[in-house]
This record gives structure tokens, sequence and C-alpha cells, in this order.
């Protein structure tokens, strides 16, 4: 099976279609999705009506849940905040109910699990070697036969691998062939807003026969994004991190 894994869409419409325009060329089986639908950019209800047609499985993040008031948003810094409550106001019944019924996280095909934050807890960040090894360890535990988990949140590219007691992060190249012992945590990067201090989407092809990972970047149409940010009344500040990557 192919699949396209792609995280942090964040309501950036000229994003997704870029990167879900380049999953086309790549004859994908899936589109899995690893949550943070939407926050931060304008486009709410295109970008979840996009991902209803497109047919991508999607779990929720905590943006989602905090736009859906599953969650309190006292925890968000004041800029996420002021877009989230602007996402609560704009984002359509519908749409909301499309988030809402959204896991948390998934097991797909037995093959491998797919989360917002970390295994154990979807809003954690896994931003270390000490983050990955506590992940490790929870999936030893708790996914005893699945040595892939792909997990997004801190919108930047990793890969972490394991073996008994020591972690290793080799996020260098483009191409990797994950090896059939040990195991893997990947991140795929933000489609909506990159913090890897590149410009554009980010986005993994994942072959499970080969256990191929490919990292992808995609160039976007920035300029309207931002345009349309500042005629939202949202926040600059999110329209001009995204000519900076952070
Ligand atoms: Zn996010």
């Amino acid at each position: 099976m192919r699949y396209a894994i792609i995280s942090d869409i964040h309501a950036n419409l000229e994003a997704l279609e870029a990167t879900l325009k380049d999953i086309k060329n790549q004859h994908v089986d899936k589109i899995i999705c690893l949550g943070d639908v939407v926050g931060y950019y304008p486009n709410p209800n295109k970008c979840v009506s996009l991902c209803k047609k497109s047919g991508l499985i999607s779990i929720r993040g905590n943006h989602d849940d905090a736009a859906l008031e599953l969650c309190p948003i006292d925890n968000f810094n004041p800029i996420a905040q002021e877009a989230l409550l602007w996402t609560a106001e704009h984002l359509k019944k519908e749409n909301k109910e499309w988030l809402q019924q959204l896991p948390d996280h998934l097991v797909v095909d037995d093959d491998f699990l797919a989360v917002h934050g970390s295994p154990w807890d979807p809003y954690a960040y896994i931003f270390s070697s000490a983050g990955a090894l506590r992940s490790f360890s929870y999936m030893r535990t708790n996914y005893p036969n699945i040595s892939i988990c792909f997990f997004g949140h801190t919108h930047q590219k990793a890969l972490y691998t394991s073996d008994e007691n020591s972690v290793e992060e080799v996020t260098r190249g483009r191409e990797y062939i994950l090896g059939n012992s040990g195991l893997f945590l990947i991140n795929p990067g933000s489609v909506g807003q990159s913090r890897d201090g590149i410009p554009g989407a980010s986005y993994i092809i994942y072959h499970s026969e080969k256990r191929g990972i490919e990292f992808r970047h995609i160039p976007y149409d920035i300029e309207t994004t931002q345009r349309k940010v500042r005629a939202a009344g949202l926040p600059m500040m999110l329209a001009e991190r995204l000519s900076h990557g952070y």
C-alpha cells in the first residue's frame, strides 16, 4: 500500500490544494491526516470540505478540539487563542460535526499508529530523544505488534529510530528504507504552517511493502494566504511566519 501522510493543515487552503495536487500524481491508496485540520488560517470550511471530498482519513488535533470547545483554550498562546475564537465562530455546523466524529488516534491497516502529538497523549509534543524514548516504551507496552508511529503537532519533520534501549534521530535526508527490526517515530512536518525554516508545505509518502519513507516539500501561493489572513482580520504574525517557515 502507498499512503500519503499529512498533518497540521490549519485551514490553509492554498497549502492544502497544492499538497493534494501533488498527492494525486503519487498514486496513493490512502491519505491519512494526523489532525489540526483547522485553527490559525482563514479557510476552515473550505479545508474541511476538501478533506471530505478527497476521502482522507483523519484524526483530531488540539486545535480541532479547541475550535469545537472540547478542550479549554487557556493553554494556547494569545495569537492561537484569537485564531481559535475566530475559527469557532466561522466553522459551519456540518463541518464541526465532521471534525467532532473523528477519533483522537488510529491504528491503520494493522500496520502503523497515527497520533497527533504522541502515543500516550494527543496534546504532548515530541521534540527530543527523551520524548521519543517515552513514546517507544509506550508503543512496546500498548501496541506490541506495531513498529511505526506517525505523529504531528510540532510542525517539524522528524524520524526517530529505536532498538531496545537507544534512540537515534536520523532526520537528514529525503528518502529512507525502514529496517525490519526496531521501532520508528515519524513526523511529516506541516501542510499549513511549516516550522522547519523552509516556507512551503510538507508531507510523507509511505510505501508499506518496501517500508519506504519519502519526505516531500511542496511550494504554494503563500501570498494569497497572507492576503486572506489580512482580509479576515486574523493576527498578521500568522501571515508573516509563512514567509519564513517558522
Ligand atoms: Zn498544529
